[in-house]
């Protein structure tokens, strides 16, 4: 018979695993939604159209990542912006209200096949702030960005910040690249080669050694900023500073979706390697508009919940019972089982034994699923409508009363 396994590129969360992705969600969340931002959920289906128009036809994720459903134009979502901006623009949102700050936890897909570090199914906890260009909300956002993975307890970590300016200023980088570039031509991948005359930022983002070499050799500068830009950059800058928020300026980091202007950042581990961000993020003035709706700036970012798990100690979350319900014969398994409910709607974490195991494997099964509390059902205690209460720290056991057993644990508990 085949055997079936799990789709490659995708993971499998144990009961260890999915404790420690809900308790870093929901750390996540808390801080969320300190700084004022509202959980959505939105499909993880969405129209092919959206991204190719969004992020761009020429992006890594575009050209090779995308996961499609045959004969359909619809995919797997690769990220989780455009279908926001895909939700703000469809409800109207900028009628109601000129500022929204938003966060969404959920599963991500690429088609491409998995490399190390890689997943085809992955999770983002995202955030988007839509409607302002103030700098302090890039700030926010950032500071934001760095107290949650400081709270989800990862270290070594580094900040990189960089601007790509205004469109206008974009576009002269784009400039210089492809007059520094094209005469490098040699130097750079077959995908490069051919991106660097539709768009030479992109070689910047590229993974490829032989391209990173020949980018490191550019000795590029903030040159092609306008005035108003780089003083904004320099403004956040001194916000970071006074928030004792460490950084590097990289003038070399891009990120790889055409929609991104201005502010772009990420935070790199020295532990996964540079090439892999825990999380990235910048300023995407343009997309709302590019998406058919009106001309709203906008800035977030996404983190990377797989890698942030790969970083962290695997310290096990699982509930521990508070109580187990034990019974000596088979006899008694409808009494056991009423106690049990009891206990449950009393709210006590209760299970027991459905394999007819032994008192003694029942009382193992107990230890192994931590339960502080064992009752214990047998034929002679049950004619006097008691039962037995094992404390399993103190190894010690009482007798108690049946219609008292909610009202005793609860003493204790
Ligand atoms: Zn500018
Ligand atoms: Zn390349």
């Amino acid at each position: 018979m085949k055997k079936f396994s799990s789709i490659r590129g995708t993971t499998d969360f144990d009961a260890l695993e999915a404790g420690i992705f809900y308790d870093l969600t929901q750390k996540a969340r808390n801080t969320l939604v300190r700084f004022g931002f509202e959980e959505i959920m939105l499909p993880v289906l969405e129209e092919q159209g959206l991204f190719l128009k969004g992020i761009g036809e020429s992006s890594d994720i575009t050209e090779r990542q995308m996961f499609k459903i045959e004969g359909k134009d619809t995919v797997l979502r690769p990220e989780g912006t455009a279908g926001v901006i895909r939700f703000f623009i469809e409800h109207s949102l900028y009628k109601k209200s000129g500022f929204y700050k938003f966060f969404y936890i959920g599963p991500m897909f690429r088609g491409e096949r998995p490399q190390k570090g890689r997943l085809r199914q992955f999770n983002h906890i995202g955030v988007e702030a839509i409607g302002s260009s103030s700098i302090y909300l890039d700030a926010e956002v950032i500071i934001l960005l760095m107290k949650i993975l400081d709270q989800l307890g990862v270290r070594d970590k580094q900040l990189i910040v960089n601007t790509l300016g205004c469109a206008k200023d974009k576009s002269a980088l784009n400039k210089i690249l492809f007059s520094d570039l094209k005469n490098k031509k040699e130097s750079l991948c077959d995908n490069c080669k051919r991106r660097l005359d539709k768009n030479p930022l992109r070689v910047l983002d590229c993974k490829q050694s032989l391209c990173r070499e020949t980018v490191a050799s550019l000795k590029l500068e903030n040159s092609y900023l306008c005035g108003d830009c780089l003083d904004s950059f320099k403004k956040l800058l001194s916000i970071l500073d006074s928030f004792g928020v460490e950084y590097k300026n990289d003038p070399y980091l891009v990120r790889g979706l055409d929609y991104y202007t201005n502010t772009v950042f990420e935070v790199t581990s020295t532990k996964i390697g540079s090439q892999d961000a825990i999380a990235a993020g910048g300023r995407y003035n343009n997309l709302t508009k590019s998406l058919g709706g009106p001309d709203v700036p906008a800035i977030g970012f996404a983190v990377g919940v797989e890698r942030v798990m790969l970083l962290l100690d695997k310290e096990d979350k699982r509930t521990e019972l508070d109580v187990f319900i034990a019974s000596t014969s088979q006899k008694l398994q409808e009494a056991a089982f009423e106690i049990l409910n009891k206990l449950r709607d009393a709210g006590f974490v209760a299970d027991c034994d459905y394999l007819d195991k032994s008192l003694k494997g029942q009382l193992r099964a107990a230890q192994k699923r931590g339960a502080r509390f064992v009752i214990i059902l047998a034929e002679e205690e049950f004619k006097n409508n008691t039962v037995a209460l094992k404390d399993m720290r103190k190894n010690s056991q009482t007798l108690i009363e049946m219609t008292q057993v909610v009202k005793s644990l609860k003493e204790k508990i």
